[in-house]
């Protein structure tokens, strides 16, 4: 049932690199954004740090301008990524080294508090990709050193740390630079509403790729897990009612001993619960509306293994600690 890398059309040198990082299951962000990214689309990403949301937009950018087979002008990037951090956009640049190994682009990284003659240089060798935070990218455009009419593909990451650092009226300057014609991502864990705001308007009919944030288990002890293995089903499409088939089949698995389901809505869980009992699977829900004494019974009957489920929003799950946790499912 789990999607590859090859499957989503990623090239034969790409798939290289991956399988050289050891990257063998495509993560959720990553099935579902790669074939739309490969077809050109726009894509609002919602998803944080730890989800795979990195390899989600480098591997096509990488792939796209590798077949475009172009080479960049001086001072003139062909692909731009923005990053509110220096120490994101130090991960970016060498993720997009790793994956596009044997591709034989440039990659470039630009950011302030650092003397700027080294990136200038780097500029006005060509490059194929540039890897910016907002500030010193304006200050080098406004020096004529960066010039953003090349550019066929932007990605904003993390937007919501853009706009919490104040960067959004940099951000907005720069976007008026950049040439209509292009291919747009914007990756954000959250979506308030200026966030909204600029989705709406750099980005034309994206496709939208939500996962549930991995925060959510992290605060989980997961001590236990050897290494954590993801696997995204194609349920995109199926109603509600299937996708909740299909989870009952994958429960019934003996495998699935002791498993987490993340749901977005207390109503969810609530509704994923009664469907289970009702198919003879033990099954708990933990939410904030649920009394203390409810939350430590579901709690107690997941840990001894009575209830073989436990269905909760992520805040509720929050710092609970159950080391024998073979499955996390994010339902939604
Ligand atoms: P990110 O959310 O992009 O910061 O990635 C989180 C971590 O997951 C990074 O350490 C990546 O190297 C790793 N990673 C990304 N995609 C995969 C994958 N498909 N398989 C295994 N590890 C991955």
């Amino acid at each position: 049932m789990s999607t590859d890398f090859a499957s989503l059309g990623v090239s034969p040198t790409i798939l290289k690199a991956l399988a050289a990082k050891g990257y063998e299951t495509p993560t959720p962000i990553q099935a579902g954004s790669i074939p739309h990214l490969l077809d050109g689309a726009d894509l609002l990403g919602i998803a944080q740090t730890g989800t795979g949301k990195t390899a989600a937009f480098a591997i096509p950018m990488l792939q796209i301008l590798h077949e475009e087979n172009e080479r960049p002008r001086p001072t003139m990037p062909r692909a731009l990524v923005m990053a509110p951090t220096r120490e994101l956009a130090i991960q970016i640049k060498d993720a997009c080294i790793e994956y596009g190994t044997g591709l034989g682009l440039k990659v470039a990284i630009v950011f302030g508090g650092v003397g700027q003659t080294p990136q200038v240089k780097a500029l006005k060798a060509g490059v194929d990709i540039l890897i910016a935070t907002p500030g010193r990218l304006l200050d080098l455009m406004s020096q004529g050193h960066c010039k953003l009419s090349d550019v066929d593909i932007l990605v904003l990451d993390e937007a919501d740390r853009m706009l919490d650092m104040g960067f959004l009226p940099d951000v907005r300057r720069i976007m008026q630079k950049l040439p209509r014609d292009r291919q747009s991502l914007l990756f954000s864990a959250t979506m308030p509403k200026d966030i909204t705001a600029l989705a709406n308007k750099i980005l034309y009919e994206p496709v939208r790729v939500e996962v549930t944030p991995p925060a959510a288990t992290a605060d989980l002890d997961i001590g236990a897990f050897d290494t954590p293995t993801f696997t995204g089903l194609p349920v995109g499409e199926l109603q509600k009612a299937r996708k909740r088939d299909l989870l009952v089949k994958l429960l019934e698995d003996p495998d699935f001993s002791r498993t987490l389901v993340f749901t977005r809505t207390k109503h969810g869980a609530d509704r994923v619960v009664r469907h289970l009992v009702k198919q003879q699977i033990a099954s708990h829900a933990i939410h904030g509306n649920k009394s203390q004494g409810a939350r430590e019974r579901a709690l107690g009957e997941f840990r001894s293994g009575k209830a073989t489920v436990l269905v909760a929003t992520d805040i509720a799950a929050r710092g609970i600690d159950v080391p024998e946790i073979t499955h996390v499912i994010n339902f939604d």
